[in-house]
C-alpha cells in the first residue's frame, strides 16, 4: 500500500506538522457571552446544466453543533499557527475589542488593513471547518495562491472587498458564508465556473463582510456605504461606530441576494438544484417558530 501523502499547510504550502487552528481566537470568550452553535448559510448560485435549462440553487442554512469557540481547522502548520497568524491575532485583539464593544475609534488605514486581513484569513479557515479528511469535497473556493498571498503580504489578495457594519441583534460570535458558483456556458461539458465566497463575521457589535474571488468575472456587490463601510481596499479614515446599524436579517439578506446582482444566462426552463443532505432551505428555517 502506498504511504499516505503528507498533508500540506493550507497557507504556506509546506509539509509541516499540522496543528489545530481555532476559528475564533480563544480570547474572544472573555469579551462575549456567545456559546450557541453556529449556523452557516449556503448559496450556490446558478448556471446551465443543459443548453436550454438553468439550474438555480436555493439559499440554505446549516447548523453546526457545539460551542462556537470550539471550532478548529486542521489544515495549518505549526510554523504558520505560532508565527504570522499568532502575530496577526495579537494585533487584531487590541483593535477588535473596542470595536465589538461599540467604543469610539478612529479607523485609519493601518487598522482597516489589519481588520481586513484577519477577517479574510478567518473566512478562509472557516472553509475548512467540518470538511472530511485530507481530500475535501467540495474544494474550498479560496485557492492556495490566494492564501499564500495573504501570508506573504499581510494584506488580502486582489479581488477582495471587505466592509464593516455596526451590528445590533442576536448574533454574537457568528460566521455565515455564501458560496457562489455561477456557470455561464450552456455547454454542459464546458468546465468554466466563476466562484466567489461571501462571508459575514459578527462579533457582538461589529460585523465584517468579506468578499473574495479568484477573478473579476463575478460582479462585486454594491452595498450602501452608510450601513456597510468599506475597509478594503481602504478609502479614508472614519469614526467608529457608524451612525446606522444592521440587524441579523440584514446580514442574511446581504449574503444571499446574489441572484438580483447577477444577470441570468438565457434559458427556456428553470429547475431547482439539489442541495445535498444535512442542509435545509433558508425559507423552511425562517418559517419555524423561534422557540419550540
Ligand atoms: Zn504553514
Amino acid at each position: 500500500m502506498a504511504p499516505r501523502p503528507r498533508r500540506l499547510c493550507a497557507f504556506c504550502g509546506n509539509p509541516g506538522k499540522i496543528t489545530d487552528e481555532h476559528l475564533w481566537p480563544q480570547w474572544m470568550g472573555k469579551y462575549t457571552q456567545a456559546t450557541e452553535p453556529t449556523r452557516s448559510t449556503r448559496s450556490l448560485g446558478f448556471g446551465h446544466q443543459e443548453a436550454d435549462t438553468i439550474t438555480i440553487y436555493p439559499h440554505a442554512m446549516r447548523e453546526r453543533q457545539g460551542s462556537v469557540l470550539g471550532f478548529v481547522a486542521r489544515e495549518v502548520c505549526g510554523d504558520c499557527n505560532g508565527g504570522w497568524m499568532s502575530r496577526l491575532e495579537m494585533k487584531t485583539e487590541r483593535l477588535i475589542v473596542p470595536l465589538m464593544q461599540g467604543k469610539r475609534v478612529l479607523l485609519d488605514e493601518e487598522k482597516g488593513t489589519t481588520l481586513a486581513t484577519w477577517a479574510t484569513k478567518t473566512a478562509w479557515v472557516n472553509e475548512f471547518i467540518g470538511r472530511p479528511g485530507p481530500d475535501p469535497t467540495p474544494q474550498p473556493l479560496a485557492t492556495p495562491a490566494m492564501r499564500r498571498h495573504l501570508m506573504d503580504h499581510s494584506t488580502p489578495p486582489q479581488h477582495t472587498r471587505v466592509w464593516i457594519a455596526y451590528h445590533q441583534g442576536l448574533y454574537h460570535l457568528d460566521i455565515r458564508a455564501a458560496e457562489l458558483r455561477i456557470s455561464p456556458s450552456p455547454d454542459p461539458d464546458d468546465p468554466e465556473v466563476y466562484t466567489a465566497l461571501f462571508t459575514a463575521l459578527t462579533v457582538d457589535k461589529l460585523t465584517i463582510l468579506v468578499w473574495t474571488a479568484e477573478t473579476d468575472r463575478v460582479i462585486v456587490p454594491q452595498l450602501p456605504a452608510s450601513y456597510w463601510h468599506p475597509v478594503w481596499p481602504f478609502e479614508a479614515a472614519f469614526i467608529w461606530p457608524l451612525q446606522r446599524t444592521v440587524n441579523d436579517l440584514a446580514i442574511d439578506t446581504t449574503l444571499t441576494r446574489h441572484s438580483q446582482r447577477h444577470p441570468l444566462p438565457p434559458h427556456d426552463r428553470v429547475v431547482q438544484g439539489d442541495l445535498g443532505s444535512g442542509i435545509r432551505r433558508l425559507n423552511e428555517l425562517r418559517d419555524r417558530p423561534l422557540h419550540d
